[in-house]
């Protein structure tokens, strides 16, 4: 999607630190890490909000998961454990509208999740 920041980052166009790429999945640092450890990991498809997700998408919403173990392996910090949130539309505060799951660890992190 053209005017997609996140988009533009998986292409390239805009840079980013990455941590881990496939051919369905990019990662990278987050620019105002919330926490230690602070990875978004995206789609390369562009779907803009968790309510779009189709039925076709949920293999890919699963390796999801699988491939945060894997960063979280390589990067060190899966043993201590980590947090996964993914904003979803006005009440969540996403601002970035292609579909994105922060990775949130690197120290103990607040018992509440909610603001
Ligand atoms: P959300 O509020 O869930 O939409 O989160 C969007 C996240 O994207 C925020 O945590 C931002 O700090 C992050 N972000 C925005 N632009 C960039 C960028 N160019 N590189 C890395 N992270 C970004
Ligand atoms: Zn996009």
């Amino acid at each position: 999607m053209e005017d997609c920041i996140f988009c533009k980052i998986i292409k390239g166009e805009i840079p980013s630190k990455k941590v881990y790429e496939d051919e369905d999945i990019f990662a990278f640092h987050d620019i105002n890490p919330a926490a230690p450890i602070h990875i978004l990991v995206i789609p390369k498809k562009h779907i803009p909000m968790l309510t779009d997700l189709k039925q076709e998408e949920e293999a890919l919403i699963g390796k999801i998961y699988t491939t945060i173990n894997k960063i979280a392996e390589q990067e060190g910090f899966q043993k201590q454990g980590y947090r996964v949130i993914a904003n979803c539309g006005k009440d969540a505060g996403q601002e970035v509208m292609h579909i994105h799951f922060h990775v949130l660890g690197g120290k103990k992190l607040g018992d509440k999740i909610v603001g």
